[in-house]
């Protein structure tokens, strides 16, 4: 089954003015402005209202915390205050249904917003919960989503010096066994997968140092990605220098982390020895603007870490502190950034565009996503520039960016279409908001 998405509004790939042929997952030909397809085409969806774009790519996440949202406990709080607002709300209320319905919601939205492959750094296992990864897998499957299971971990209570309650902490023992266990069950090398698994510490205020050696040696050899937050906030330095004696990224060597396996959600307080030696080392950052902003953590130095050697991508972060799971507003919201730190000149909406597709498939070590390519899998998210927001635009690829594009309208995954006319294919979006909803409730209601 050969499929034409044939001559768009605009297109973000080189000479394919004429459109995309899809053929099972991949795509298979380009066709430049004017030209037809080498081959006969058995379908032709025509493109003609849309700007076709890289399925987006979410590289950090926390899909339970959309039970959280605009939480009174948390608003106008930065992260470790708000973190420890939030801690005892999850603990409380976390049940094995109220996270599924979580996890579809984000899957759901981020989807929406044109994401095609997303990862969430899963690191709250409350009793009960053991199966969270399980859960995951299922949802995104369901929906026909593209996903790296990132199975986090916490070992380190409040009162061993960390910052969660013991009721939301694994030992050591259990969560290596569980990540080899959820290894073996869902992760996959191979082109095109949908699965994959990466393994992922939640933080240096957590988690132990034995747990970070042993997480990056369980990954050696299952040949999978690792993960953590790091540089987000001061309060962090101050704490690695209060309980390691170093700097977070000082540790992170300790640790065995300085390798090009790795990529860090934020790295915002790097100084510019730090930066290199991500660079250096092919450390890669997943950049999360709108959540910076909502936290106050400050500006990552995106530019900076690309001259560097380091891939960057875009992450959406915790949808506590975002507080959506909308990745093509987060682009909007990495562009302005981005300029108040550089200038307008230096960052412009490919740049963001890069740092949604390419950069975030480098940082989850995929080279057959990100990019609009024969031979890359079919992964496209298709917007028209109809609602009033755009109406006299001039670039159609620009305009997304600067006009505030929110939701697609026609998402690829893999060659299957899984939104069209805007809704996401099988799913009751409705029944959906009211069932989340009503697991939310009960977590608004505690403070
Ligand atoms: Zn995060």
């Amino acid at each position: 089954m050969r499929l034409w998405i044939k001559e768009p509004l605009a297109v973000l790939a080189e000479e394919a003015g004429g459109g995309v042929v899809v053929e099972g997952s991949r795509i298979v030909e380009l066709v430049p402005a004017g030209g037809q397809p080498a081959t006969a085409v058995d379908e032709v969806f025509d493109a003609g209202r849309h700007v076709v774009i890289p399925g987006l790519i979410n590289a950090h996440h926390h899909f339970f915390q959309t039970l959280t949202r605009a939480h009174p406990s948390a608003i106008n709080k930065e992260l470790f205050p708000w973190l420890t607002s939030l801690y005892p709300v999850w603990a409380r209320n976390m049940t094995p249904d109220a996270f599924r319905v979580a996890t579809r919601l984000a899957l759901t939205e981020l989807l929406m917003s044109g994401c095609t492959c997303v990862s969430d750094h899963q690191y709250l296992f409350p009793e009960g919960l053991e199966d969270a990864m399980d859960v995951q897998a299922e949802e995104a499957s369901a929906l026909g989503v593209r996903m790296v299971l990132t199975r986090g971990s916490m070992n380190v209570s409040d009162a061993e010096g960390g910052l969660s309650p013991a009721s939301l902490t694994q030992d050591e023992e259990t969560i290596l066994a569980d990540s080899e266990r959820v290894l073996k069950r869902y992760h996959s090398g191979e082109d095109g997968a949908m699965l994959q698994v990466a393994l992922a510490p939640c933080a240096p205020f957590t988690v132990s140092k034995r747990l970070m050696v042993d997480s990056a040696g369980l990954a050696e050899t299952h040949d999978c990605r690792l993960h953590t937050h790091l540089g987000e906030t001061e309060d962090e330095n101050e704490y690695c220098l209060a309980h390691f004696e170093c700097r977070p990224l000082d540790y992170l060597e300790e640790c065995g982390w300085l390798t090009d396996r790795v990529w860090l959600a934020h790295g915002i307080h790097f100084n510019p020895d730090e930066v290199s030696r991500l660079g250096r080392h092919g450390v890669g950052i997943c950049h999360c603007p709108t959540s910076n902003m909502t936290l106050a953590s400050g500006q990552c130095l995106t530019r900076d870490l690309e001259a560097a050697g380091s891939p960057v991508g875009l992450g959406v972060d915790g949808s506590a502190s975002n507080d959506n799971s909308n990745l093509m507003e987060s682009v909007r919201h990495a562009l302005m950034i981005n300029r108040l730190t550089y200038d307008a000149a230096s960052v412009t909406d490919r740049d963001a565009f890069r740092w949604a597709t390419a950069g975030s498939a480098r940082c989850l070590g995929r080279s057959d996503i990100g990019a609009i390519e024969v031979g890359k899998q079919a992964d496209l998210a298709l917007y028209t520039l109809d609602e009033l927001r755009f109406s006299g635009a001039g670039d159609p690829i620009a305009a997304l960016v600067l006009c505030g594009a929110h939701r697609a309208d026609r998402v690829m995954v893999a060659g299957t279409w899984r939104v069209e006319d805007g809704q996401p294919v099988g799913v009751d979006v409705a029944r959906l908001r009211e069932d989340h909803g009503r697991a939310a409730a009960a977590f608004a209601a505690t403070v």
